[in-house]
């Protein structure tokens, strides 16, 4: 299996051709290795233009997605950023990448176990992993420069939008069990103002905000 090829071609015909163009995010999504945040035996499909399951009920988001999160939260070198669903821990290794410190949660220990083997097997220092329910936000570090939620809920859980910096943005997917809105949020001295960027299916955030 040729994985740089398969990449190569991922970033060429899934990404660029439906209008990712930040050449940084490109750069990126040609050189992190998508198979290794996959289950052994879904390797071969690591960069199919699909989620694949990760356990728990749980799935590493189609890499389209990841990349327009990626693009839509504008991130900069000196950002600290909270990541809500770590999951696979493969969205969690671009903000590493472009933004200073990335704090991510994740409510299952053995999903957060695993990505945390994987960003210390590559060399990270800039991500803190915690476990446990992320509808809390993580108050310790707060407040964040940009916010990323992976999972759907029915509206933004306040806790985060408290967590905000003023001039800050968020993400997240807003609705229904099986269809939502990616949503960003840009935090104002006084208010918010939303931004819809384009439809989109997750798996439910867990809690009091689930879409479930
Ligand atoms: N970005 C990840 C997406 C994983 S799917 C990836 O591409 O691999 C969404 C993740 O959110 C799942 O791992 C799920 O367990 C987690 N999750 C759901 N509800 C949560 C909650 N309330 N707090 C923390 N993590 C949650």
């Amino acid at each position: 299996m040729d994985y740089a090829l398969s990449r190569k071609r991922m970033v060429e015909e899934q990404l660029m051709r439906r209008g990712i163009s930040d050449r940084k995010v490109l750069e990126l999504f040609g050189r992190v290795e998508r198979h290794k945040f996959v289950p052994e035996g879904l390797r071969s499909s690591a960069y199919g233009d699909f989620p694949l399951a990760i356990g728990e009920g749980q799935t590493i988001s189609q890499p389209y997605i990841v990349a327009l999160m990626t693009e839509s939260l504008r991130l900069r070198e000196t950002d600290k950023v909270l990541e809500i669903g770590t999951g696979s821990g493969y969205q969690t290794v671009f903000l590493a990448e472009l933004a200073k410190d990335v704090y991510t949660v994740e409510k299952y220990d053995s999903l957060s176990g695993r990505a945390k083997e994987i960003f210390d097997g590559l060399g990270y220092k800039n991500i803190k992993v915690r476990v446990g329910d992320g509808t809390d936000g993580w108050r310790e570090f707060a407040p964040y420069d940009k916010i990323i939620v992976t999972a759907a809920a029915t509206e933004v859980p306040k806790p985060l939008i408290e967590q905000l910096k003023a001039g800050g943005r968020l993400l997240i997917p807003i609705g229904e069990r099986y269809s939502q809105v990616l949503t960003a949020v840009d935090k104002e001295k006084e208010g918010a103002r939303e931004e819809k960027i384009c439809g989109c299916v997750f798996v439910p955030l867990q809690g009091s905000y689930s879409c479930e």
